[in-house]
């Protein structure tokens, strides 16, 4: 089998972005994914002509210029921007908190009108705590926001997403909770944001194009010689000079001082036989009157006015907050002291692996949006 330089286990934006420019910098790189797909948690799959984010919604957004001109170079993106919207109890807000959401509160016009019903309801909470710092999430919030932004907006949902009330919740979650006095419905405040023309698959073909990709190859009990038994974690230092691995960070170790833990969300996807079932991307339902946390309606990450009636069914995916479970898509890391003494102990072991590189979300154990996944190679590959 020929020599290569990188062998880079997980074909997700850290691995594909790694293959691409160490290829432009004529090293030779294999990939090889542990899935029947080739983009990680990016890949969408195309179900009635839509492209359906089968690991969650992605939306790109940075404010870096060279990040946003490089994965232009590879594949343009659109003009989408990130509007999420609210229900209550079947009254709709938008998100994020600003003078639309005021409005639609309190029918409030002015930002000096929105910022006195705030601090009035906060005078409110400030007076029942009698001068104690808050001791829990929900006293957190009362105390940033309000009542009426934190009942409608933030207790269900939050409690949604984590399985146990805002008053068993520690303050600390919620650090700040940014108020806009603008008519200003953009969720995000950077630079630049959009979806790739075409879907994300289209990203990864561009990153991964021309060089050699094999999916359906674990790296812990797989070979891409069929006749060798010897799974490629043993082998891999005869094909390749330098492993960039991009899996979980504990299994690299044989989860040896313990497992780490995760958070995950499940999706309920279904075609609904309708064009425009609710008129955006993103609905967050924030009250317990549904399980669900959001529902996500796919095609309107890509198309845009007529489009979206010239193709004549839709796609929704309902969210879920899940417990994690061995065997289930291992998402968000669990910042507590467990899990972050246990990460560090196998930063320690990973730093004494000669020729490895640890990379992406699951070998760093860290949350990363995809901006910052792309400039984080781009300073390995730099070096
Ligand atoms: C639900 C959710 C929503 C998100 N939404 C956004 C968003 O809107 N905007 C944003 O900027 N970011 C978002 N992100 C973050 C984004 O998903 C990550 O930044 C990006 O996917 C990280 O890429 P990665 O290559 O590190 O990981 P991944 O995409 O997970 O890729 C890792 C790859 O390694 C493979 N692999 C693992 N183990 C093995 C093995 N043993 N052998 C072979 N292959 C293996 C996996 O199959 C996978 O393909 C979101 C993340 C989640 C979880």
């Amino acid at each position: 089998m020929s020599h290569y330089y990188y062998l880079i286990v997980g074909s997700g934006l850290f691995g594909a972005t790694f293959a691409h420019l160490a290829t432009k910098k004529g090293k030779k790189c294999l990939v090889i994914d542990k899935r029947e797909h080739l983009g990680g948690n990016v890949y969408c799959e195309q179900i009635e002509g839509i492209n359906v984010h089968k690991y969650g919604a992605h939306i790109f957004h940075t404010s870096n210029k060279e990040i946003w001109d490089f994965v232009n170079s590879i594949v343009e993106f659109n003009r989408y921007t990130n509007c999420p919207i609210a229900n209550y109890k079947g009254k709709l807000y938008n998100l994020p908190f600003n003078m639309n959401t005021f409005y639609q509160m309190w029918g409030v016009h002015t930002p000096e009108e929105a910022k006195a019903k705030i601090e009035t309801q906060k005078a409110e909470v400030l007076a029942t705590l009698q001068g104690k710092e808050p001791q829990n999430l929900e006293e957190q919030a009362l105390s940033l926001v309000g009542k009426d932004i934190f009942e409608y907006l933030i207790k269900e949902y939050t409690e949604k997403q984590w399985g146990r009330s805002c008053k068993d919740l520690p303050a600390f979650i919620i650090k700040r909770l940014p108020l806009r006095f603008t008519y200003d419905n953009n969720y995000f405040n950077d630079r630049y944001q959009g979806i790739p023309i075409g879907g994300y698959n289209k990203l990864t073909e561009g990153l991964l194009n021309g060089i050699e990709c094999h999916t359906g190859i674990d790296f812990f009990n797989g070979n891409l010689d069929k006749n060798n038994p010897t799974p490629l974690c043993e082998c891999w230092r005869d094909i390749a000079s330098t492993l960039v691995y991009t899996g979980p960070l504990d299994q690299y170790f044989n989860y040896s001082l313990g497992r780490l833990d995760w958070r995950t969300v499940s999706f309920k996807t279904r075609i609904e036989e309708t064009p425009n079932y609710q008129g955006n991307a993103v609905v967050n339902y924030t009250s317990h009157e549904q399980p669900f946390t959001r529902v996500i309606e796919h095609k309107h990450f890509e198309m845009f006015g007529q489009e979206v009636y010239d193709c004549p069914k839709t796609v929704i995916s309902e969210e879920y907050s899940t417990e994690y479970h061995e065997g289930m898509e291992p998402y968000y890391p669990v910042n507590d002291h467990r899990n972050n003494t246990l990460a560090d102990a196998y930063r320690q072991l990973a730093q004494q692996e000669p020729n490895v590189i640890f990379g992406g979300r699951l070998a760093q154990y860290r949350y990363f949006d995809m901006a910052p996944i792309i400039e984080e190679v781009m300073n390995i590959t730099e070096m």
